[in-house]
């Protein structure tokens, strides 16, 4: 067991932990906000060695539940969350989860964002979410009062969350007027990438114009919605991957959705997959809304509407599934768990472990473990970060992630990945933010 230096003394042991991958139980000392050591538990002293005189505060026995990297949201809009109590998508179209929006968004202010955008981060941290990328709108309407609260947040929240900010035109560029200049001007005040709604827009081409020139300006990336249909002609992924590597933007370029390349037949998935690999791209399935406003015509679309996360990931693409909305005219359902967000009715209530892509074989062996990977392991790359998962753990399932542990622990049994009712569950935010109660956070 090693301390790191200038760490102050134990304050908490987490007795009985498992590790993801398996192996034997272990205990996790946590102390001055960070997790100090971690020794085996069999026969473990009642503190790590060094702290005499200062015995840990407190023991928690976690029964051996797994203990996973704080999982990363890589595209969420908190801005929007709640609007569903409101006003909901009682027609279910894209259509009509934009114009309600737009209509919505004519009365927020930045307090308003930020009160909601707070609810949504607290639910977040309670389901062991430590760091997202936000979409934040920015357009005549809503001016940079978005912006301006994601900032405050971004300040407010700094060591118990980390927040990216994706300065996004939801409403377009050209078809609004003045949306580029308040882009540029979002930018300077500190976002981190350029977003895109091209399928949102007059041109689909000049938007991406000037979503690569403005990039280009601020020396950021891109952080596109992308190819958002059933239809297999929606290609603009193509396009996307010629300006990444025309623009040297290899791995710093994201698409959120890209449902229509599910539509394509094998072939043409493969060729862009292996396009999107070249290029570098991370691919954002948003399952919780691409089941809810796709696949809506008279007969259902034989891919169901969802990202080709299989195809992607053979041809070596990035692939970190998101929750995208939190209850809104877009995305109905959801709890900001990226294990177990509530997908909408008509979906039969499979979650967004189960619907996504390992997802269009759910009970496969290979199904959860994979799941888990998208969640913690891969969305540090998409979300622009080299570490693998941070200094936060999430701690889940029960007895070595039994009965009622969904998409989380390498022993879950398959049986219990559609089953309804989340398990006990707990989340430890930087060693500071943590849960004594299932599913309650003692602070956040
Ligand atoms: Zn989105």
């Amino acid at each position: 067991m090693s301390r790191e230096p200038g760490v102050s003394r134990v304050e908490r042991v987490f007795r009985n932990a498992r590790a993801a991958a398996g192996g034997p139980l272990a205990d996790l000392a946590v102390g001055g906000g960070r997790f100090l050591a971690v020794t085996p538990a069999a026969g473990a002293p009642a503190g790590p060695p060094g702290d005499a005189g200062h015995p840990p505060i407190e023991e928690v026995n976690l029964e051996g539940r797994v203990v996973l990297p704080g999982f990363i949201e890589s595209h969420i809009h908190l801005d929007k969350a709640f609007l569903e109590e409101r006003r909901p998508n009682l027609s279910g179209t894209l259509r009509d989860a934009i114009a309600i929006t737009l209509e919505l968004k004519r009365a927020v202010t930045k307090e308003d964002i930020r009160q909601r955008s707070e609810r949504a981060l607290r639910l977040l941290l309670r389901h062991g979410t430590t760091r997202a990328r936000l979409q934040v709108e920015v357009d005549p309407i809503v001016r940079l009062r978005g912006m301006e609260a994601a900032l405050e947040l971004r300040e407010a929240w700094r060591g118990r969350f980390g927040l990216q900010l994706v300065v996004f035109p939801q409403e377009g560029i050209e078809q609004q007027p003045g949306t580029e200049g308040l882009m540029r001007e979002a930018m300077r005040m500190g976002g981190d990438a350029v977003g895109g709604v091209p399928y949102n827009d007059t041109d689909p081409e000049r938007h991406l114009d000037i979503v690569f020139k403005l990039a280009g300006e601020s020396g950021k990336g891109v952080d596109l919605h992308l190819d958002f249909t059933d239809d297999p002609g929606d290609r603009r992924i193509e396009s996307v991957c010629r300006r990444t590597l025309a623009a040297g933007l290899q791995g710093r370029v994201a698409v959120g959705h890209l449902t229509s390349l599910g539509a394509m037949d094998e072939g043409t998935i493969a060729r862009i997959a292996g396009l999107i690999a070249e290029a570098g791209i991370h691919v954002l399935p948003l399952p919780a809304t691409d089941l809810f406003l796709c696949g809506r015509g008279p007969v259902p679309p034989r891919h169901r509407s969802l990202t080709p996360v299989k195809a992607l990931l053979r041809a070596g693409a990035n692939v970190s599934i998101a929750s995208n909305n939190i209850r809104n005219a877009f995305t109905p359902s959801g709890r900001g768990d990226l294990c177990s967000p509530p997908t909408p009715p008509r979906c039969w209530g499979w979650r967004i472990a189960t619907a996504s892509p390992p997802a269009r074989t759910p009970t496969s062996p290979s199904s959860t473990p994979r799941t888990t990977t998208t969640s913690s392991s891969t969305s540090p790359r998409s979300a622009g970060s080299s570490r693998p998962g941070g200094s936060s753990w999430r701690i889940c399932g029960r007895r070595g992630g039994g009965r009622g542990c969904r998409g989380v622990s390498p022993y879950a049994p398959e049986k219990n990945t559609r089953k309804g009712n989340p398990p006990p569950r707990q989340a430890v935010g930087s060693g500071r933010a943590w849960a004594i109660s299932p599913g309650v956070m003692a602070r956040t």
